[in-house]
């Protein structure tokens, strides 16, 4: 029972010594930051991508206990999920959508994105056909050419809109492309142009959808886009964007990712460790193996190069990850089989934790790609809530 929020199942842990833990009240107060940062403005919490790698159906359990105004999704799947798993806001799905899946969004209640003028049209039809209403947001493409209509022609979406009988028109959006680097010129022009087209409303006295826009980089850096509601992912799960982002809010990290010594041996110099020996040592050292490797999600390009925690001390990882293991260069320091070691997190000691940002910086990547890579077989268990 790991996706129970609440308890944590110590025959789970007797089962895997590899775990995720979220801490549920981290993720309560996290949203309460955001909240007081954003005012009047609605929030709507990312989920994708298994809540960031935090496990879907349980955060947004949370999340709608916390009042959430609604659920933002990058799939249909996760959506279904959660309306299975008995979740009610309303869910918002970003990603196009195909013909196929119409039946299931109107069956779920689901809200779709329009992108164009096409697939609008195509709502409308899918929804006539059931004899129901589509609950629909507008995409407005401002400046990220990935899905949404030009801003330049959104006007032909926006007056189509008018005559589709059986749309509902609740929402609409846009995405920010840079509102998370220092420089934020291309970011108020996305605003702008999104601001632009809602005018739209306003010259024929039409009622205004919810307008959003603001990312978590949006929210910390341009209050001005915070506008109707806001979006944050990762910020809700206490990780800023990016390191030139402006911490405006204060987060902190709900996730801990840990394992435990599951062997202990010293390696004599001249006897390299793991696949295509490219570390060894010139003296005697202790050595740990640790049972989790890039089959988890802890990347292979960390090899040589991160550190993990162990009894409040950081150490290496040595020689290259494997897909289930990896090795940890203790030094003369002393671990036991069994003791805790922190992969992502923060450690009980006096160094520190090791950050997202720490991961992905070690491998080259963002804090968004460390955290949604953990893979699925890694069991989530919950504190709190
Ligand atoms: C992922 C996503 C977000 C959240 O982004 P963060 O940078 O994690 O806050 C918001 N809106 C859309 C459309 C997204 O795809």
């Amino acid at each position: 029972m790991t996706d129970t929020p609440g308890s944590v199942d110590s025959d789970e842990e007797e089962l895997r010594p590899t775990r995720v833990e979220v801490d549920l009240d981290v993720l309560t107060a996290n949203l309460r930051s955001i909240r007081d940062h954003v005012g009047q403005a609605r929030v709507m919490a990312i989920l994708k991508a298994n809540a960031y790698g935090h496990g879907l159906v349980p955060v947004a359990c949370h999340m709608v206990r916390q009042g959430v105004d609604s659920i933002g999704l990058a799939l249909l799947e996760e959506a279904v999920l959660l309306r299975r798993a008995g979740v009610e806001v309303p869910i918002l799905v970003f990603g196009g959508i195909t013909v196929k899946q119409m039946p299931q969004f109107l069956d779920h209640g689901l809200t779709l994105t329009a992108p164009s003028v096409e697939k609008l049209r195509f709502i409308d039809a899918a929804a006539a056909a059931r004899g129901v209403q589509a609950r629909v947001h507008l995409k407005v493409d401002t400046g990220m050419e990935r899905i949404g209509i030009h801003y330049y022609s959104a006007r032909q979406l926006l007056e189509a809109s008018l005559t589709c009988r059986h749309v509902i028109v609740e929402g609409i959006y846009s995405h920010f492309a840079n509102a998370d680097s220092a420089d934020l010129g291309h970011a108020r022009l996305q605003l702008e142009r999104f601001l632009e087209v809602l005018s739209f409303y306003d010259s024929r006295s039409l009622p205004m959808p919810v307008r959003h826009i603001a990312n978590s980089a949006g929210i910390l850096q341009m209050p001005e886009s915070h506008l109707d509601m806001v979006r944050p992912g990762i910020l809700l799960y206490g990780v800023y964007p990016s390191d030139e982002c402006v911490r405006a809010v204060n987060v902190s990290p709900a996730l801990t990712w840990k394992s435990r010594v599951a062997y202990f041996k010293v390696v004599q110099p001249g006897h390299p460790v793991s696949y295509g020996s490219t570390w060894q040592s010139d003296r005697p050292v202790r050595v740990i193996t640790i049972p989790a490797g890039y089959g988890d999600g802890y990347f292979r390009s960390l090899s040589n190069r991160s550190e993990v925690i162990v009894r409040g001390r950081r150490f290496p990882v040595v020689g290259r990850v494997c897909m289930d293991q990896m090795m940890v260069c203790l030094e003369q320091g002393t671990a036991y089989n069994g003791d805790e070691v922190i992969l992502l997190g923060q450690g009980d000691g006096d160094q520190g934790g090791i950050s997202a940002a720490d991961l992905a910086t070690w491998a080259g990547t963002i804090p968004y790609e460390v955290l949604t890579s953990i893979n699925t077989r890694v069991p989530r268990v919950y504190r709190g809530g």
